[in-house]
Parts: C-alpha cells; structure tokens; sequence
C-alpha cells in the first residue's frame, strides 16, 4: 500500500549540548515509523568551531563527524560518529530516508591567522567599497591538527575565500573582501549582493575548492550511507554550484539523491527564478507559504483565510515545494524569528499535512517542544494529524476557500486507501460551518471530529453532502465515526 511521504526535521536550536541526539533518534525510529515519517532530516553532523556546543553551522572540518579531537570534543553536539553512523543505518531498517545537512557557504573556527589585502565594503551594499586595499589579519588557515591527513589532505588557506567579517589586527568587524576576488554573481541581490553570510566565505570559484567539495561528498555519502541532502543558505552560493556538485554525484552513484535547499525568500518570483537557474535540480522549502502561516496566527483574526495558499510554492511548483511550519531558525529568538503562535500551530499543521500537494516537514520543536523556551511539545496533537495523513488524507480534494474567517476543503479517499477521505474546517475568528460534498465513496455515512475539538457527529447524504463545524479560532478533522487514528 502506498503511504504519503513525511519529513521530520530532528533537531531544534536550544537542544542541550549532551551529545545524545544520534542515541535519541536511533531509539526513536519505530516509533516515527509507526508515526508515518518517511524521511528526517538531520542537523549538520560535522565538528564546528563552538565544538561541542555548535549546532553545526559554524563548520570547521567537514570530514571530523565526531571522530577526532578538535575544538576541545571529540563528538559533536549530536554524538559521535559510530553514533552518527547507527543512527543512519537503524532509520533506513525503518523504512525511513536520511537527509544530511550541507552547509558548503563558509567556515569557522580557523586554526591560524594570515595576512591578507583587502577592501572593506559597505555592509548593506556589497558592491560598494569602502577602503582601498589593506593588510588585514584574517583567520582562514585551516590544518586540521587533531586528524591529520586522514580522509583528505587538503589545507584551507585564504586563497579558498572570498572574504571575512573581522580583522584580527584592528579587532574590527566589518565585510573584508579579499583583493583581487570578487563576490558571486547568480546569488541573492539584498544588500547588493549576498554572498557573503558568515565567517570565512568559500569561494565556489576556486577549482581546488570545487574539487575538494565534490571528493568530500563523495566520501560522506560513501561513509554515512544517507540518502539525499537538506542544502544550507543557497542564496548565498552562486547558482551554477549545486546543479554542478549534485550532478557529479548523482552521476557517479547512480542514486536519486533527493535535495531540498534552503532559500530564504517569501518571494515567490525569486525561488522560482532560482529553480529555473538550477535546472530544477532540487526542491525548496515553502518559505512563503510559512510567512502566510506566520501572519495568520499573529493578524487577531484579521487575515483572509481563502488567501492562506497565495504566492506560495505549494500553490506555484507543487512537485517541488517542502511545506513546513517552522524550524531552527524561525524560533523565537533566533535570527528569522518568525514563530507561528499556538493556537495556530494546529491550523498550519493541517493545512500541510492533509493535502494532496506539496511534501510536508514536520519541526522536532513542534513535536517535542522547547524547554529553553517554555514550549511545551504539540505531540498528542501532531500524533492525531500525522496518523489522519498516514491512513486517510488520499483521493480528490476539492477546497472550499470562499469566506474570510472559515474555510474548508475535503479529501475523497481511494480504493488503495479503506476508509480513507476526510473534511477539514478551519477559522481565525468565530466558528461556524460548511457545507461540502466528500463524494460518492463516503456517502451515507457519519463522520466525527478526531481532534477532539467537537463532540457531535456530522451525517453525510447520499449524495455526499455534508454540513461541518468548526469552533472559534479552530481545526476540526471530520473522518468517518469508528475509525480511529491512535
Ligand atoms: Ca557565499
């Protein structure tokens, strides 16, 4: 039988630095199983310069998965590498796909100085110099002392960067783009350009660099056995990069290699102009779509709920759209916050994981909650939609988007599917109701309220028209009476 697919982001920016992560999701992996996640994505496995307290992002040597030691640990945030790797290698016995976060835009943590010419640039125009060139102190010497030449002997040194944000020798933080380089063209156009993001910025130029790149995915494929990558800031990566790389390993495996990349724009127009330029060799998070989310729940009942799907990628390149609700950086605090308040996480959560389009990624922050942040998990509530994903959100769907506050749409259910088909009603305001049609298979028959939300039952005619309710500012998932989903 054929099941929907479901991504699970397994991490959240506050986890406590223990090391536990890979231990956490090996134990856990029936359990998502049983759930219906068809894949995780998990959190950047490499050693970064916070050592053991980094997230990952900060990366400092892309072939340490917790294996020497370096920056004060030998595992990472996460665990070790035989962690890392049994954790991959149980999920896949589940039946549930790896994606390993890439983060190939910068380097931190660099083991020594050099010194270097370069021009100053205006922070919110980069293409705007504000400096001749001067010698300035950058840390972009990367020697890897606690590994070695193990794996790979190659030695970053500044020639492999564009630039830096601070110069040791002035102790001045400002955007150094090293003379003699420029910065990509095909990336993202705020502040002029935007290729530089963080610490020391690769130059995806560079052939040695490329080189090493695509060598280094070789062997983490090879070694960790994962199954397609999550792709970290590609705004920031000229376009032409990511097609080349993944091409080269797709072709030298022979595998699918699945690839969501995360570009940050609520700008429909831009990801798909980024598709295009990529030859539509990856997916993209919905980021529009979780900037519509965000205003829903922050608009006191005001935003126009049969807009909810408008200008975002769900609505625009279905195939290629990873819906989401939140994530690691949209928490609160975090540098996009942009966090979809509780009443309405039930709402977002629905709107992504009962319909036919786009794949939906499910936030362990969501799941498990926040505790640095008081958030309580939303598991019990997340337990009832995934399962109404897993069993009965199949078949037609016909939307009913037609009022301010509530709106509806049903799925029909499919022969592969027993029982399947649903109706789903939701408001930002004042309850209310909806007639919809849930078609002929599901005629004649009662429906009930899984979330818990009402008690009453609804009956559905032989013609397959019903009246459905949904409370003040809630979700009610009609699917038919007996059935259940824990
Ligand atoms: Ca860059």
């Amino acid at each position: 039988m054929t099941r929907n697919n479901t991504m699970m982001q397994y991490f959240e920016w506050y986890l406590p630095s223990d090391s536990t992560l890979w231990e956490k999701v090996t134990k856990d992996s029936k359990h998502l199983e049983h759930l219906g996640i068809t894949s995780v994505w998990l959190p950047p496995a490499y050693k970064g310069s916070g050592g053991v307290n980094d997230t990952g992002y900060g990366v400092y040597d892309l072939y340490d998965l917790g294996e020497f030691n370096q920056k004060g640990t030998i595992p990472t945030k996460y665990g070790t590498k035989d962690e890392y790797l049994n954790a991959i290698r149980v999920l896949r016995e589940n039946n549930i796909k790896v994606l390993a976060d890439i983060v190939l835009n910068h380097k931190m943590g660099a083991d020594e100085l050099e010194e270097v010419l370069a021009i100053e640039e205006d922070e919110n125009d980069r293409n705007v110099s504000l400096s001749n060139a001067l010698p300035i102190k950058a840390w972009t010497k990367y020697n890897f002392d606690g590994r070695g030449d193990k794996y790979s002997s190659f030695k970053w040194n500044w020639t492999h960067f564009h630039g830096v944000d601070w110069d040791e020798n002035a102790s001045k933080a400002a955007i150094y783009k090293f003379y003699g380089k420029h910065w990509d063209e095909n990336v993202d156009t705020e502040k002029g350009n935007f290729d530089y993001l963080m610490g020391a910025d690769i130059d995806l130029n560079n052939f040695d660099v490329i080189n090493e790149l695509k060598a280094w995915g070789r062997w983490y494929l090879d070694t960790a056995g994962f199954d397609g990558f999550r792709l970290d800031a590609v705004k920031h990566i000229r376009a032409e990069f990511f097609p080349e790389w993944l091409g080269k390993l797709r072709a030298d495996t022979g595998r699918e290699l699945f690839a969501v990349g995360e570009y940050w724009s609520a700008n429909i127009n831009t990801l798909q102009k980024y598709m295009e330029k990529t030859n539509n060799c990856m997916s993209l998070f919905d980021v529009p779509l979780h900037y519509n989310l965000y205003r829903a729940s922050i608009s006191n009942g005001e935003f126009n709920m049969s807009s909810i799907f408008e200008g975002t990628l769900v609505e625009k390149n279905p195939d290629k759209a990873i819906t989401f609700v939140d994530n690691h950086d949209t928490e609160p605090g975090q540098a996009l916050e942009s966090w979809i308040l509780d009443w309405f996480k039930p709402h977002a959560y629905s709107l992504i994981l009962l319909r036919q389009s786009g794949t939906p990624c499910v936030f362990y922050g969501d799941y498990y909650g926040i505790q640095e942040k008081d958030l309580a998990p939303k598991n019990e509530m997340l337990d009832i939609l995934l399962k109404v994903r897993k069993y009965f959100a199949y078949g037609y769907q016909k939307d009913y988007f037609n009022h301010n506050n509530i709106i509806g749409f049903i799925r029909e259910g499919d022969d592969e599917h027993p029982d399947s088909g649903l109706a789903v009603v939701m408001t930002d305001k004042e309850g209310g109701s909806i007639q919809m049609n849930v078609g002929r298979r599901l005629a004649n028959t009662v429906f009930y309220d899984c979330t818990g939300n009402l008690q009453e039952t609804v009956y559905v005619d032989n013609e397959g028209n019903g009246i459905f309710y949904c409370k003040d500012g809630s979700v009610s998932v009609w699917i038919k009476q007996g059935k259940y989903v824990n």
